[in-house]
Order: C-alpha cells, then structure tokens, then sequence
C-alpha cells in the first residue's frame, strides 16, 4: 500500500478526460500477453502461495484432525467475523461510505477484515472502487468479460496487464483506523488468523490443533473463496431486476455464500445503499448486522437510494422484457399501409370473398366463418355490408380477444370512412392500446403530429386502391 501523499487534499481524479476509459485505452499499452514461457515472471508470488498453500494445508490438516462440536461452532462463528470484516467493513464501510461508524466499530472492522487476509482496506478499496467505476471494462481490475476464473482468482495470481483505472481513495489515507490497519498489518494478520482461533479452542475446550486447522485455515480457505465469488459468481449467475447493461446479477445462491452480498445487481446500480438485498426475505446478515449496530448507537447515516428511483430501474427492466415480447408478437397491418378502397371496388369484391365493413375497415373473413363462435350465419348476412353496430353490441358485444382477432384480417379502408377510422375507442384493438415505445418512436410521433392523415398516390393494390391514408394515433 502506497504512503499517503504530501497534499491529500487534491483527488486524484479531478483532471481525468471526459472518455477516461476510451482515452486510457487507446493512449496506454496494455504488458504482452501471458504465455507458458513468460508465467514464471508474470505470477504474482506472495497471492500464489497464500492462495495455495492455505487450501492445501487445510486439506491436510482436516484429513488427520477431528472436528469437535465446539471448534465447529467457533470456526462458523468466526467465519462469520472474518466475513462482516470484509462485506460490513472493507466494502460497505470504506470502498462505499454507505454508512459510518463508531470508532470503536471502526476497529473491530479492520481487525475482522484483517482475520480475511485480503490486503489492506486502502489496497482493497482502491480495487473495488475501480471495479465499479470501470465494470466490465479493462480498467476492471476484475473484468468479468475476461472470465469467471479470472474475475475469481486469475487477477490476484497473475500480474495485471493494466493498472486499474483511477479511482480516488484520498479519504480513506485520512482515516486514522485504516491508517493504523496498514501500520500493523502483517502483526494483526497472523494474531487474528492463526494465534487467536487456535488460543479460543485451546482455552476454550482445549483443541488447539483444531483451533488452527478449522477455525484458521479452513475458515479462511472459505471466506477468501466467499469474497472471490462476488467478483466471480455474482457477475455470473442469476438476474437483473434493475439494469442490465453490465455483468452483475441477483442470486439467492451467490448470497448465502457471500453473507448476503449475492443481489450484486442491485448494488451496482445503487452502491452507496447499505443494502444489498432490499426485501426483507432476501439473505442480506451483513446488512442485518449494520442496521444493528446502528440501532446500538455504533453506526448511523445509513444510506439508502430512494425507493422511487429504484423502482424506475425496475419498471424500465420489466418493460424490456414486454418490448420483447411485444416484438415478438404479428400485429394487425398499419392504417398507413392499408389501401383506401371505393364503395363500388368493395361491393365487386364481396361477391368473390366475404369481405365485412366494421368502423371503416374492411375485413377478409375468408377461413373464419366456419370458426365464428356465434355460427356462420351471423357473419355471412354482412358481407358487403357494415357490421359495426352489430359488432360493438347491437348483436353481441364482442370480447376483446374477437376485436384483436379482427384487427388481424383487415385488408383495406372504405373511402369516406374517415370518421370510423379516428374513432379510436373502435378501431384500436385492446391489445394495442396500452404500448411499449422507446423514445425516439414517442419523440416521432410528437414531431409529425398524432391524428394527422396524409394522403399520397398508389395504385398497386389487389383492390382497387384510390390513395394511402398514413394515420398515427
Ligand atoms: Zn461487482
Ligand atoms: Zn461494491
């Protein structure tokens, strides 16, 4: 971890260019791909054995100790210490200031987070706050676009091509409690990981080699895999309930195994909430736990995002989904591409095909008058005839299932039924009355005027075809 500057005052991003990431990107080099050959230099040493060796100790050590009920009990407990120390303190705390806290809790924070063995909260935050700054870009330290095991692992054990984009951390090297976590790192590292779990369990229930194996190492081979899966698994797996145009994603399953950090959707989308997880039957014990504290006078200014403006990502995501399935749907033929046809043009034609007048369009009923629920009989007395009053009550008061099932079979306009036409309340079928539009669609509409018709030439049609009547609603 670097010294805090002379003047730390001065953000470090305060001059950064407009496009930082694109102006990054293409005026500084990335170091030359790794390959086999080059590995060996290119490994970051000091992650490697830590993230090796652990693992591999605590296999061997968990194969030739038995695990006793109070040493299990202590390590889950202690895993959940190690884990708060990370989620409620490293992350919540000091990568996102969503809250602030006692000095007291301060210090019992950074040294939980210290027990996790992470790096320092100043090295830490600094990562994370590119890591949102810069999601799923190359100024990610933890892109997920280059991998699930990359974004897990990969990026620790191997040295970055990039330095990670700019983030400002200034506040931070202000802070006397993390600047005292820097100081005495390595000292509150090996205390909390190996000295004190293996002290409880002797002192405790006289287990010291369990203490060490279970509440030491197994315990940490969990809780930096727990941490490694937000980066990992919650860019991968689950939902975006609230944006979807990056990685991260909401899952139940990425929750339980990061102490309530798997609804990573939401909290890309709202970092400074203290929240991860906004229901109250969604797995969140990490904000549990700081909605405690506060409630122990130990934290307050619990941040939260308006619950209006999250509730905008969400009905802009369900609206995505509807615009798809809008799209996928066929839909009547447009007003605009509809031929106008004469009175004499439609009656020649209605001796040929059952062709029906209803609110100024005329309809094929050609295959359907078999399948008329009401029978045949009824559709076949309007043929060449308006059957609008019959349609909209006089006869049956049609559902709306029958009023989009007829929009399908228009096939031209009666000239003259102009009226009929801007009759909207008739002549929109149900199902489009309510539509998903995007802006620029809307923008277009206000632009050209909502209820203007406009006539041109065209006499390409079956019918005969006098002029097209473009017509937006
Ligand atoms: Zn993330
Ligand atoms: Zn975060």
């Amino acid at each position: 971890m670097a010294k805090p500057t002379a003047d730390q005052s001065v953000p470090v991003d305060l001059n950064v260019p407009e496009n930082y990431v694109l102006h990054t990107l293409t005026n500084t080099k990335p170091l030359p791909p790794i390959k086999l050959s080059n590995l060996h230099n290119e490994l970051q040493w000091l992650s490697v054995i830590i993230l090796t060796t652990i693992p591999t100790l605590a296999i061997v050590g968990v194969y030739h100790t038995t695990l006793k009920w109070q040493t299990f009990v202590w390590a889950f407990a202690f895993y959940f210490f190690s884990g708060l120390g990370i989620t409620a303190g490293y992350h919540r705390l000091w990568a996102h200031r969503s809250y602030n806290a006692s000095k007291f809790l301060e210090y019992v924070l950074v040294i939980a987070g210290a027990s996790a063995v992470q790096g320092s909260v100043h090295w830490w935050s600094r990562g994370h706050r590119a890591h949102h700054r810069y999601t799923d870009t190359d100024l990610d330290p933890y892109n997920a676009h280059r991998g699930f095991w990359y974004s897990h692992i990969g990026w620790m054990l191997l040295k970055p091509r990039r330095k990670p984009g700019v983030a400002d951390v200034s506040d931070l090297k202000k802070n006397k409690v993390i600047m005292w976590q820097h100081r005495w790192y390595l000292p509150l590292i090996i205390t909390t990981t190996f000295v004190l779990p293996t002290a409880v369990a002797h002192y405790g229930w006289n287990d010291a080699w369990g203490g060490l194996v279970y509440a030491g190492l197994v315990r940490l081979t969990f809780v930096h895999h727990s941490t490694f899966c937000v980066n990992s698994l919650a860019h991968w797996i689950g939902e975006s309930p609230f944006d979807d145009k990056h990685t991260p994603k909401n899952h139940m399953l990425t929750a339980f195994v990061t102490v309530g950090e798997g609804y990573h959707n939401f909290h890309h989308q709202f970092p400074m909430d203290y929240r991860n997880a906004i229901r109250w039957y969604q797995y969140d014990p990490t904000k549990w736990f700081i909605w405690t504290m506060s409630k122990l006078g130990l934290a307050w200014q619990l941040k939260t995002f308006p619950e209006n403006e999250i509730q905008k990502g969400v009905l802009t995501m369900h609206m995505k989904k509807l615009r798809d399935m809008q799209e996928k749907l066929t839909w009547p033929e447009s007003t605009a591409h509809l031929p106008v046809v004469t009175y004499e043009s439609w009656q020649e034609q209605s001796a040929k095909r059952p062709l029906v007048l209803i609110s100024g369009f005329i309809h094929d009923l050609s295959g359907f008058l078999e399948e008329h629920p009401g029978g045949a009989h009824l559709v076949k007395r309007f043929i060449g005839k308006d059957a609008t009053t019959a349609f909209f009550g006089g006869v049956y008061d049609h559902s709306n299932a029958a009023h989009n099932l007829l929009a399908m079979k228009r096939v031209g306009v009666l000239s003259g039924g102009h009226p009929h036409i801007l009759d909207i309340a008739r002549t929109v079928p149900p199902s489009q009355r309510l539509k998903v539009a995007r802006y620029e669609e809307l923008k277009r509409d206000v632009d050209y005027g909502s209820t203007t018709a406009v006539e041109d030439e065209d006499d390409s049609e079956d019918l005969v075809v006098t002029r097209k009547l473009k017509l937006r609603y």
